[in-house]
């Protein structure tokens, strides 16, 4: 039995079942690269589900952390607020999109961050009404799971779910829905379901994360911000993944030219520290009565100081550039990949930026989604040294979320091993 194995029967037996673990048992990680306890290399894809953008440990980050821990690492900022938190809040101030005064609170979890967000919006408006879409992922608290647009695992068992919170169909065109459906099945909703006077918010990932890196078109968008303004409702970014330079751009809307009111932020924001934010419009952030926004460890300082520095690299080594540059290595690939003979199951290449995906079918003509090609090339990579993560509602999507600083020869070594774990996939699923 390898140390690995060893590691996984007593993860079986001692670990609850619903959280889902793949067989990595990490030792070391640097920057795009992590080893196991096996002495395994890996190069990493997943980035912690696109937490690491600027690389595991990066040093500047590293070193703000250490002299934090030297200094104090928790004192709850409600009962002794630290200079740090002010610094972030006031830089995340600046540089959300929209031309206001804007707010910021910290907490830590993306799920947190997305109660907070519709917390506030509830209290600022007076209204209850919240819109979410399908194939979205907002969390996995009670608000967060509700406002999540895929059933199994996320929702079955656990209901009921708080009302109010209402789906409308997110724009693909590859699965069929147009940007016309989808607002017009709003106009439907507040025709028959909900007094659009009553809704709060609309919450939209202007690239859908775990709902398999769909890109909201940026007309469709546009048009949400219209709707929005028509009646009142606030919109709410879940930049939870997209966010953090990983488009591109700070943040994933920008690519739309649409402000929102309120924009969430986790993952990218602290380079694996737990740590998220909400910021916006300064009075709907102050809408909530005081006292009513907080947590023990909302703001952890330690976090906060990793935060601080990751946005000085994201700036210092220009990584919004980089995730240009490294979705304009990644799709060429992908694309040149799909017209290859033999490579028919690749539906469809995707992306934005450093945010990429690509589609596995069983058929180009009827669009089956290919689940377990996906699993088997996930199964493939990882046994290369490669580490991928599926996504999308019909769990047949492959996404790729190196580190923003991943150096490009080991980016030329993933997308190879990439390759060649799709054509083995693809040979035994075949036989
Ligand atoms: N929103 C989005 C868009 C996400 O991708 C995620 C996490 N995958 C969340 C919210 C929830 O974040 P967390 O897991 O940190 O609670």
């Amino acid at each position: 039995m390898t140390a690995s194995q060893q590691l996984q029967a007593r993860r079986t037996s001692a670990v609850a079942r619903g959280v889902s673990t793949r067989g990595i048992y990490a030792v070391r990680a640097e920057n795009a690269e992590l080893w196991d306890v096996d002495g395994k290399r890996y190069l990493d894809f997943a980035s912690g589900i696109a937490v690491n953008n600027t690389g595991h440990r990066h040093p500047v980050v590293m070193a703000a952390v250490a002299e934090q821990a030297q200094a104090f690492t928790h004192t709850c900022f409600n009962v002794a607020p630290f200079e740090g938190y002010l610094a972030l809040a006031e830089e995340l101030n600046r540089i959300v999109p929209g031309d206001f005064e804007k707010k910021t609170m910290l907490v830590t979890t993306g799920a947190e961050a997305v109660e907070n967000a519709i917390k506030m919006a509830r209290a600022f408006t007076g209204r209850s009404g919240i819109i979410a879409f399908s194939g979205a992922f907002h969390g996995r608290t009670l608000m967060g799971m509700a406002l999540t647009g895929k059933v199994v695992p996320y929702k079955k068992g656990f209901g009921p779910m708080p009302p109010e919170v209402v789906h409308a169909p997110f724009p693909n065109a590859f699965h069929g829905v147009s940007e016309a459906e989808s607002l017009a099945s709003i106009e439907r909703m507040f025709a028959s379901n909900i007094d659009p006077e009553r809704v709060a918010a609309i919450i939209v990932e202007p690239v859908q994360g775990e709902g398999g890196f769909n890109i909201a078109p940026y007309g469709w968008l546009r048009a949400l911000r219209a709707i929005c303004d028509k009646h009142g409702i606030l919109l709410i970014s879940d930049e939870i993944q997209a966010g953090m330079g990983r488009t591109g751009t700070m943040f994933g809307i920008q690519h739309a030219g649409v402000i929102p009111d309120l924009v969430t932020m986790a993952k990218g924001l602290a380079g694996g520290f737990p740590l998220s934010a909400v910021t916006g419009r300064a009075e709907i952030v102050d809408a909530p009565l005081v006292g009513g926004l907080g947590g023990t460890y909302a703001g952890n300082p330690i976090a906060v100081a990793a935060a601080n520095a990751v946005l000085q690299v994201i700036k210092q080594e220009d990584l919004c550039a980089r995730a240009t540059e490294i979705g304009n290595r990644i799709r060429p690939f992908l694309e040149n990949l799909a017209l290859r003979q033999g490579m028919e199951p690749i539906g469809n290449v995707r992306g934005l930026g450093a945010m990429n995906a690509f589609e596995l079918v069983k058929n180009r003509e009827t669009n089956d989604g290919d689940a377990p090609l996906t699993n088997a090339i996930v199964a493939e990579a990882e046994a290369r040294g490669l580490i991928l993560l599926s996504c999308g509602t019909r769990a047949n999507v492959i996404r790729l979320l190196p580190p923003l600083t991943i150096p490009f020869a080991q980016l030329d070594e993933a997308l190879g091993i990439l390759e060649a774990s799709i054509e083995a996939a693809i040979q035994k699923t075949a036989v």
